[in-house]
């Protein structure tokens, strides 16, 4: 009797996932897999990095379910197509159930697992599961992709309200296929514990209640801080949906801009390395690596920048609110490339997802589908006037704020602002 696989990748929950589902649906024996990807694990810059301590900790989670279900998670570690290779000389499989990933890297690795597959007659089924709308599914009235988030958003609420969407039943069949496979630990797979502390999954009522009072003020835990399950599919974006279009229509507005960036990057994967709007790649940035490093370190003399770049190091996570004043403040003030930012960030958080950081940079560069136009340039002293108006979250991460050990701003706002518009200008307006 062949079985069939469960690949799991960013989707690492038991309900509500759409190809578990039809997995189970399909009634032959189901074998659940996951790969410890090395051409992923090889590029990070930690070996304590704490996505994939997250994600070893989400496997084990997961591993317990599955054993209650006399079940167990088979992993592997290694190059997708060489585990592939080699799941196919060990089982007879046939078919393979997995959902979607929009990034071009997974658009590569599930081309080249697909026809490896075909080339053995496996079939290769994928589902939109980490997003409510997906690809061509919220176009123009032309069939093109909106570039704006606005009528996007409109066109997408419309949608919503025609596609009822609603959580999966969990199947209770009981086909999972009977082992017990050793999950491999952190150290077996090169990483280490960091320590980090990771944000709870329950949806909070409270949150959402007061989300759009609260949200834009990073002193109060006025956010979910649901990004890394989001990432990781820890919670399924469709549960998530139903509990907040109860409490928030502000934050179902905030999950419409994740299905936003991600169907940009779907249609528009130059984005990864280039400005969404070419002229802007004619930017003389200065990139000075001296003023990078005190932004990183938090000691540009800016407080909010300061506080958030801080928080980000120690905790992996920054709020919305000050990650646009410190993008804004890298790319306007200092005048150095978006890209350096987005890595850095790319680097640090925990909730880091391709398409919505590229995005968020984009935005506060100016250069993006849906940008800040360039002649707005954040103040961050009047940000933080208005965000953090008793110095609450400035003095949780700069606890040296007001005493002479704090640096004076490192660029005066005034002059950095005339320089950053004039460049942009001078570059919109030079000749190709
Ligand atoms: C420069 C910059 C970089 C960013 N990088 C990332 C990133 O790597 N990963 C990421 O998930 N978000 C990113 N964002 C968007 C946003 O800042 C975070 O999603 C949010 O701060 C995460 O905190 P939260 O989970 O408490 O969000 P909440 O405010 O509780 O929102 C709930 C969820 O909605 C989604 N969301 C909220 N705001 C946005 C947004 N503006 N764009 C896209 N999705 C959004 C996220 O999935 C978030 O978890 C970035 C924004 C900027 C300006």
């Amino acid at each position: 009797m062949s079985i069939v696989i469960i690949w799991f990748r960013r989707d690492l929950r038991l309900n509500d996932n759409v190809a578990l589902f039809h997995a189970m649906a399909d009634g032959r024996e189901v074998l659940p897999v996951f790969i410890f990807d090395t051409e992923i694990l090889q590029k990070l810059q930690s070996r304590s990095d704490a996505r994939v301590e997250f994600i070893s900790q989400a496997l084990n989670a997961l591993n317990e379910r599955l054993k209650r279900r006399g079940s167990s998670l088979l992993i592997k570690h290694g190059s997708p197509e060489k585990v592939w290779q080699e799941l196919i000389q060990s089982y007879q499989i046939g078919t393979v159930y997995a959902n979607h990933d929009y990034e071009p890297y997974a658009l590569k690795r599930d081309e080249k697992v697909g026809k490896l597959l075909a080339s053995h007659d496996i079939p290769f089924h994928t589902f939109k599961d980490q997003v409510i709308f997906e690809k061509e599914e919220i176009t123009k009235e032309n069939g093109t992709p909106y570039t704006v988030f606005t009528p996007y958003s409109h066109k997408w609420k419309s949608r919503l309200a025609e596609a009822s969407v609603k959580m999966l039943p969990e199947h209770n069949k009981g086909n999972w296929c009977q082992q017990n496979a050793c999950i491999p630990s952190l150290e077996e797979i090169g990483f280490r514990q960091g320590g980090v502390k990771f944000p709870a999954s329950a949806v909070q009522e409270d949150i959402l209640t007061r989300y759009a009072e609260q949200r834009d003020f990073p002193a109060l835990h006025g956010t979910s801080q649901l990004g890394i399950h989001l990432r990781f599919g820890t919670i399924s974006i469709r549960q998530l949906l139903l509990k907040a279009a109860q409490f928030s229509p502000s934050f179902v507005n905030e999950l419409i801009w994740r299905d936003f960036y991600q169907m940009i990057l779907w249609h528009y994967p130059h984005v990864i390395s280039s400005a969404f709007k070419p002229a802007y790649d004619r930017i003389l940035w200065i990139n000075n690596e001296a003023d990078f490093e005190r932004w990183k370190a938090g000691e540009t003399g800016y407080p909010l920048v300061d506080a958030g770049m801080r928080q980000l190091a120690a905790t992996g996570w920054m709020h919305n609110r000050v990650r646009m004043v410190v993008a804004s403040f890298l790319t306007k003030h200092l005048l150095i490339d978006w890209r350096w930012g987005e890595t850095w960030f790319a680097e640090k958080l925990l909730d880091f997802e391709l398409a919505s950081n590229n995005g968020g940079w984009q935005w506060a560069a100016g250069c993006g589908c849906d940008a800040a136009p360039y002649f707005r340039v954040f103040n961050p002293q009047l940000q933080q006037e208005k965000f953090d108006p008793k110095h609450e979250y400035i003095l949780k991460w700069i606890p040296e704020y007001g005493l002479p050990g704090y640096p004076k701003p490192m660029v005066n706002h005034e002059m950095a602002r005339a320089r950053a518009i004039s460049v942009y200008r001078n570059t919109l307006n030079r000749p190709v």
